[in-house]
């Protein structure tokens, strides 16, 4: 668990300036959301966090102390793709145990962790099954499940429920809130969904076109959003 600030963000590609001076401070423990219109700079910002992407200028730090310099399995942070991101030719059990090998843990450690983790959401009795043996839903939890398996300070969700059917997506929604009730871990979610982001989110974030536009808590936003563009992305009446 960590807090997490950043600092004079930004971030080009080229001569495009996708990330501009984005400044915030989350607590340790806070469930943050995201949101913003499609190629606004979400993916980017959470990658520039998970060390998969250098920031151009800024600091990031977590739990207090710089990681610009940290590769990315230093961190701390792990992070759920809308893609799952799994291993086809892995089963449920390797996927969820891949990657724990590298960092030599013992055998018997990774077993536990994965067997935690499945419980947790409950996909242990899928653990010897393939992906493409999983609906949308169970990949999803495996997904992040493997996320659970790392020990992360803090979790990134990019779209993770935006691949899964309404229904199911209402469902998980409230599997991932549990999950924070349970692990208390520093969470960012990234959606395009208002819903979402208005019942998940402790503060959620507005950006626009690589601009943090405003941030806070989903009721403040609600009533005070600082612009048209804020008031109709929350949904809110002005
Ligand atoms: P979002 O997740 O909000 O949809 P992204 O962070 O994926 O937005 O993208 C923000 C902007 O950065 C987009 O204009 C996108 O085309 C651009 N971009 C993202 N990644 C790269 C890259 N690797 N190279 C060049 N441009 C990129
Ligand atoms: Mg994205």
């Amino acid at each position: 668990m960590a807090s997490l600030t950043l600092e004079h963000i930004d971030k080009t590609f080229g001569t495009v300036e996708v990330i501009k001076d984005a400044n915030l401070e989350i607590a340790d423990g806070e469930f943050v959301v995201f949101v913003g219109p499609s190629g606004c700079g979400k993916s980017t910002l959470l990658r520039l966090i998970a060390g998969l992407e250098e920031a151009t200028a800024g600091d990031i730090r977590i739990g207090g102390e710089s990681v610009v310099r940290t590769a990315a399995a230093e961190r701390g942070v792990a992070m759920v793709f809308q893609s799952y991101a799994l291993y086809p030719h892995m089963t449920v059990r390797e996927n969820l145990s891949f990657g724990l090998e590298n960092m030599r843990m013992k055998k018997d450690d990774i077993a536990q962790r994965v067997d935690h983790a499945a419980k947790l959401l409950q996909i242990d009795k899928l653990l010897e099954r393939k992906p493409r043996q999983l609906s949308g839903g169970q990949r999803q939890r495996v997904a992040i499940g493997r996320a659970i398996t790392r020990d992360p300070k803090i979790f990134l969700f990019d779209e993770p429920l935006s691949n899964l059917d309404a229904e199911l997506r209402v469902l998980m929604r409230l599997e991932i809130a549990k999950l924070h009730n349970r692990l208390k871990n520093t969470m960012i979610y990234v959606t395009h969904d208002q819903v979402e982001a208005m019942t998940m989110a402790d503060r959620i974030v507005v950006l626009r076109g690589g601009v943090i536009e405003q941030v806070g808590k989903p009721l403040e936003l609600y009533n005070k959003p600082r612009n048209k563009f804020v008031a109709g992305f929350i949904g809110s009446p002005r």
